[in-house]
């Protein structure tokens, strides 16, 4: 008798209600699957520009659940984060990509290894420790590691975020500001920050058809160049993409034109045939 906006309302719950126990469903797989460390690790190379090398590989966590099949980190780390299971995740993701940097290693490849910290990774007291005992447990160094932090966070409690990262830089990582461009981060506090790398933020490489686009890039990657960081670009899909940025002098790209992320075993395939 309240006519149909009401039905429509009732219908709004009842599907939150589906979607709220299914939420919970997954929430208790991904619970399982990490206690019985079952997550997977895919790697990203990242190519030199001129050489088309292969100088680093990014470590990410894939998921394949029973039920739903893969599910994206962007969904599932948030939760781990939620469920106080983050912890745990980037234990087994260090311990499983440094010991296949140890393989690689001992078969004389020489690239480097980037790790993706949250925001509560960076800001636990246990992260360079943890980090230190899975180096030293597979006799590794630190300048074998990148630290890809990302810079959405980069502004919220800037001191102590500028004290752990320069606690581990001291300890002799390389630092990557990841997404940048997405953050609120001014240049200043950049230029204060012990930052190696810029990884320039996909949404910036997918809009190089427009000029306005273009001239983005170009501001960014000028600006990274005259701050003495490394940059490189992420989400490379094409070779027209390569080639401009190439142009612009940009040393590093990452993306689907060159490799999208790969089983361990691919991935080492790749740096020792090239790809
Ligand atoms: P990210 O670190 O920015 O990783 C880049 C994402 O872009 C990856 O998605 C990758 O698969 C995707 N990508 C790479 N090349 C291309 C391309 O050419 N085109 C397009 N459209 N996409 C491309 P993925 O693997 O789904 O990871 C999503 C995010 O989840 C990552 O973003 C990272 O923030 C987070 N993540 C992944 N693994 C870990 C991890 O082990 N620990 C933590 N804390 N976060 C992780
Ligand atoms: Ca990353
Ligand atoms: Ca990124
Ligand atoms: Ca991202």
């Amino acid at each position: 008798s309240a006519g149909r906006n009401n039905v429509q309302f009732y219908n709004d719950i009842m599907h939150l209600k589906v979607v709220g126990r299914e939420h919970m469903a997954i929430q208790t797989r991904l619970n399982n699957v990490v206690l019985d460390n079952e997550l997977q690790v895919f790697y990203q190379p990242v190519v030199h520009a001129r050489t088309g090398e292969i100088t680093s590989v990014e470590a990410l966590v894939r998921w394949h659940d029973d039920k739903t099949g893969w599910v994206s980190p962007q969904l599932f780390i948030p939760m781990a984060e939620k469920l106080g299971l983050i912890q745990e995740l980037s234990e087994q993701v260090m311990m499983q990509a440094l010991g296949k940097l140890r393989s690689w290693r001992d078969m004389g490849l020489k690239q480097r290894l980037a790790l993706n910290v949250s925001r509560n990774q960076l800001f636990s007291p246990r992260l360079i420790s943890n980090l230190m005992d899975i180096i030293n447990h597979y006799h590794l160094r630190p300048a074998d590691v990148v630290v890809e932090i990302t810079e959405s966070l980069a502004l919220t409690d800037y001191s102590r975020q500028s004290r752990h990262l320069r606690e581990l830089a001291n300890a002799g990582f390389t630092i990557a500001i990841d997404d940048f461009g997405t953050g609120y981060s001014s240049l200043s506090q950049l230029h204060e920050m012990p930052i190696d790398i810029l990884k320039v933020d996909i949404s910036f490489t997918s809009r190089l058809h427009t000029e306005a686009g273009r001239r983005i890039m170009q501001a960014i990657v000028q600006m990274g160049q005259s701050l003495g960081m490394e940059i490189v670009v992420e989400g490379v899909e094409n070779v027209e993409t390569a080639r401009f940025l190439q142009g612009l002098g940009v040393e590093h790209m990452q993306g689907y034109y060159f490799s999208e992320p790969v089983p361990a075993g691919v991935c080492e395939l790749l740096m020792r045939l090239g790809l």
